[in-house]
């Protein structure tokens, strides 16, 4: 049976003209960092929801995205994270949001789904929880870096929430050798959001949707539209209901996301194996890989 990893580092207002060439093999290196973790633990036989935690916790160990380390601040000066994952065998799910501590949110996400009977925890429960679990907490500092402290500040100065600066949410889905379908999405949410803001992200259906009938799904943009638009589940009941394709089901659910000013995109594998990545902006972080390919990507057109 084919197997298939797919992962994105977030899509927005990615442009090449600010990015250097040195930048850009950054970037793709991690992907690719990315895509191997999760695509090794595919080939060895493991189950697709190993291969998400996998391919997402280098992304959210890394400084370049918003997930994990490198996340935005909320107007409370910290680092408050969401992740969910879906398992599209049993459409089982868990997630996170408003969490401090979590060093690998989507290790949390992981725990909601397969240790308690609950689907999404938040704040302190979820991280006392988390403790209970085993999962290794973090002071919010391990998640600080400059670059977003400033750009925090910058948006403070403006009295604006900085949907631009969210680019950098982090997602994966791929498709087991047994046919298996999942998906997991981690993120900091938006600079200067105010405190206790929920994401799309950590939301089954809005960022984040899997179900062996039909497709696994991880999106990124301005996750409150994605909220209204029921994102991600829209895509995987038009493939039920409407027989649309997934790379039909994703235009369709794009022009809905625009038609209320959202913006973003997603990465999506339907139960064939077949890969979508398609976004309504300039850029997306983006790649998958299979046994045949291999491909990374960050610009419209590339
Ligand atoms: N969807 C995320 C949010 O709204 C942000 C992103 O995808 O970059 O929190």
């Amino acid at each position: 049976m084919k197997f298939t990893i797919a992962i994105h580092g977030g899509a927005g207002n990615i442009n090449p003209q600010n990015y250097t060439p040195e930048d850009i093999k950054v970037y793709e290196e991690k992907l690719k960092e990315s895509l191997n973790a999760g695509f090794n633990i595919l080939q060895g036989g493991g189950n697709a929801i190993d291969a998400v935690v996998a391919s997402v916790k280098v992304m959210e160990d890394s400084p370049l995205f918003n997930a994990g380390v490198g996340g935005v601040f909320a107007n409370n000066a910290m680092v408050e994270l969401d992740a969910c994952i879906m398992d599209g065998k049993t459409l089982n799910a868990g997630g996170v949001t408003s969490v401090h501590k979590i060093k690998n949110p989507i290790e949390g996400a992981l725990r909601v789904m397969e240790d308690s009977p609950h689907t999404l925890l938040s704040g302190n429960g979820a991280e006392l929880f988390a403790y209970k679990q085993g999962l290794e907490l973090v002071p919010n500092k391990h998640f600080h870096t400059k670059k977003r402290y400033d750009q925090f500040k910058k948006a403070q100065e403006k009295k604006k929430i900085m949907v631009d600066h969210s680019m950098g949410t982090v997602g994966a889905v791929a498709m087991d050798k047994q046919g298996n379908l999942a998906a997991a999405t981690s993120t900091g949410g938006m600079t200067n959001k105010f405190y206790g803001r929920v994401s799309d992200t950590s939301i089954v259906g809005a960022g984040n949707y899997a179900n062996n009938k039909t497709c696994a799904i991880s999106g990124t943009g301005t996750g409150d539209q994605f909220i209204k638009t029921v994102f991600a589940y829209d895509i995987s009941a038009q493939m039920e209901f409407a027989s649309k394709t997934l790379e039909e089901a994703g235009k369709i659910s794009l022009q809905k996301l625009a038609e209320i000013k959202g913006h973003g995109g997603f990465i999506g594998i339907d139960r064939k194996g077949n890969i979508q990545m398609d976004f309504n902006c300039s850029g997306m972080f983006r790649g998958f890989k299979n046994e045949s390919e291999n491909f990374v990507a960050i610009f419209k057109g590339d």
